[in-house]
Formats: structure tokens, sequence, C-alpha cells
């Protein structure tokens, strides 16, 4: 089978590898890949920034978002051969710590957990995959390609959990959420704002025209604007960052209304200082009761709440999203940025 390998801190060393096909463990689902997402986090694998190879191994299979068929499940498992799946990307830590011992895996406090395609273990951009079948959840076959979304969306789902957990420590009635950034976490985190029947807003910093209309069909508004612009006029209950730009998210803390919440998702680049007034974004946050949190990855709960917020968005939607389909071998045009991209995915059937 083909695969997109990489040299985990060894720039620019993507290629197409030839390997054997896997051997499914007892318990493993044997998965035909239908796509891969591409995000930025292989964009930072590829650039030597990120990532682990597995053990005793110099490469590395890429991937991380994933949708395939099952071609063969375990006897006894919840599979058949025909489901449509993707993979969950996090493992437990060996330890395990209480988080990862509790199934919270995405919560992990020793660091040593493992993740397909990212972290010590081979992700989904292959040929054929396997995955243990307490990892691998089972999509709605009327999701189709936009299946791959899958991830992302748990991504979301989480932090919109998070949301509601920090809420309810008082009175918490939401109305209007703003989120920083149109790309794939912004608009599913407003698809799923939407789904909670609040005032969704979503900033980007140019008026591209897709993005617009992704907003505009969910019925949320789209403000190609700067935070600093917007946020007097609007004082969202809820924040969410979705462009990882360090300014954008300073300026967020800053933002919300009283009792504000700021989620932060998006993984900046470290090492461009910049100048705040510490005593202001303190003061704000004390005197708002504000709590800023931050939030990565997604355990089995978040799968299941991303799953179903994918059936119920409209699937003419989700399809939009997906802005290109690059077949394997050129994954190279894959990793592009391109003006008018939202998802790319690299299809591997
Ligand atoms: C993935 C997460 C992962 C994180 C850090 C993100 O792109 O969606 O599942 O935990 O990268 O490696």
């Amino acid at each position: 089978m083909r695969a997109l390998t990489v040299r985990p801190s060894r720039p620019d060393s993507a290629e197409v590898t030839d390997l054997p096909d896997p051997e499914p463990a007892a318990g493993d689902l044997l998965v035909d890949a239908i796509a891969m997402g591409v995000c930025g986090t292989d964009r930072e694998i590829i650039a030597g920034e990120h990532g682990a190879p597995p053990p005793d191994r110099d490469r590395l299979v890429l991937g991380h978002e994933s949708l395939g068929r099952v071609r063969r499940a375990p006897a006894g498992s919840d599979f058949a051969a025909g489901d449509l799946v993707a993979g969950v990307v996090r493992r437990p830590d060996p330890e395990p710590c209480g988080a990862c011992a509790h199934g919270e895996f995405d919560m992990c406090r020793n660091g040593r957990y493992s993740e397909r395609g990212i972290k010590g273990l081979d992700g989904y951009g292959s040929e054929v995959w396997t995955v243990e079948a307490d990892y691998a959840v089972r999509l709605d076959p009327a999701l189709g390609l936009a299946g791959v979304l899958m991830e992302p969306t748990s991504i979301v789902a989480k932090a919109w959990e998070q949301i509601e957990r920090v809420g309810a420590r008082a009175w918490f009635e939401p109305r209007t959420v703003l989120v920083t950034g149109a790309g794939p976490i912004g608009l599913l985190a407003a698809l799923l704002g939407v789904q909670r029947d609040l005032d969704v807003h979503v900033l980007n910093r140019s008026p591209d025209s897709r993005k617009r209309a992704a907003v505009a069909d969910l019925g949320a508004t789209f403000h190609p604007a700067t935070l600093d612009d917007l946020a007097d006029r609007l004082r969202p209950d809820i924040l969410i960052e979705a462009t990882g730009s360090p300014t954008v998210a300073f300026e967020a803390m800053a933002a919300t209304a009283a009792y504000g919440i700021v989620c932060l998702t998006g993984v900046s680049p470290a090492g461009r200082p910049m100048r705040i007034d510490a005593g202001a974004v303190n003061r704000d946050l004390v005197l708002e009761n504000d709590v800023v949190f931050g939030t990565v990855n997604a355990n089995l709960r978040h799968y299941a709440a991303a799953l179903d917020a994918l059936v119920r968005a409209p699937r003419a939607w989700l399809d939009g999203l997906i802005t290109r389909r690059v077949p394997l071998e050129r994954y190279r045009e894959a990793l592009e940025r391109r003006d008018g991209d939202i998802k790319v995915v690299l299809t591997l059937d």
C-alpha cells in the first residue's frame, strides 16, 4: 500500500512511501481508506516543528483526520464490513495518569499520551489502516465524504462541552457567541453554536466569499473585521478563538461581556513576543469573573457529540467546507495554502 510518510523534526521530508499492508491485531478493524483531512498540525509536522515517529522508527505515517470503510471487523464487535468509520486520534498514556484512567485522555496530565499520525503512532494517511474497534467511530452512511470532518468536529464538540461546564459554575444563559477565524474549526464551532440556538458571529480578517457564504448559510453573521473594531459593539457571552493568532487571543480576553468565557483552540507559533498591558487584562478578568481556557483533542464522549452534530447539519453545508480533493500522489498540492481553501482532503481510495 501507499502511505504519506514524514520524518518528524526533519523539515520537508514528506513523501509517498510503499509499505506492507498492516496486519490487524485481535480486536482491530481492517479499514480501506477513503480520505484524510489536511490540517495545520500536518503542516507543522512536515515543517519539522511537531510530532514524533513510532518508537524505533524514523518515519511516521501522517494523517489524523480519517475516513474509511471497514473491510474486516472482528467477530463480536459492533462493526461490520462496509461500515463508514473514522479513527480516534489520541491513546491514553501507559501509566495511566488519573485523567487517562478515567477515559479523559484528551486531558492527559503527564504528556505521555500518543496520537495517531502525530505522536508515536502511525496515522491514517495510508490506503489501508487498522484501528482498535474501541477507538473507531461508526459514521452515518449519509455523511459520505463529509465524514472526514469527524475529527475536527470532535475538537469543537469538546470545546462546547467545556464552555458549558465552565458556564455552569453560576447562572448561565448565553445569547451571543463570537468565533474568531473562519477556517474549518471556526466554521464547525459556529455550526455547533447555531445548533444551540445562539446568536452566532464569525470574524475573519479577509472577506473570503466562500467563508462568508458558509457563515451566512448557517444563519450566522460574518464580519470581515478585526476584533478591535467589533468587540465593543458585540460584547459576546462566549468567544471561541480559532485563528491561533497571539494578538487575537489576547484581544479576545478583553472582548467579552461580564462573566464571559474565552475558549482558545488555535495553536500559535512561539517566539514572537508582544507588548500587552497585563494589568488591564488581569483587572478585566477579575472584575468580570471571566474565564479564559485552552482546549485540545477530544475523547470518545466528544466523538459521539460530534457525530450527533454532523448528522443534524445540512449535508450540502458540510460538503461546502471541503473545498479541494487531491489524490495521494499530488499531496504537495494538498499541503499548499490556496485562496478559497477551507478544508482540503487527500483522497486515498
Ligand atoms: C489534533 C488534535 C491533537 C493536536 C495536538 C490537532 O491538530 O486535532 O487531536 O491533539 O493537534 O497534537
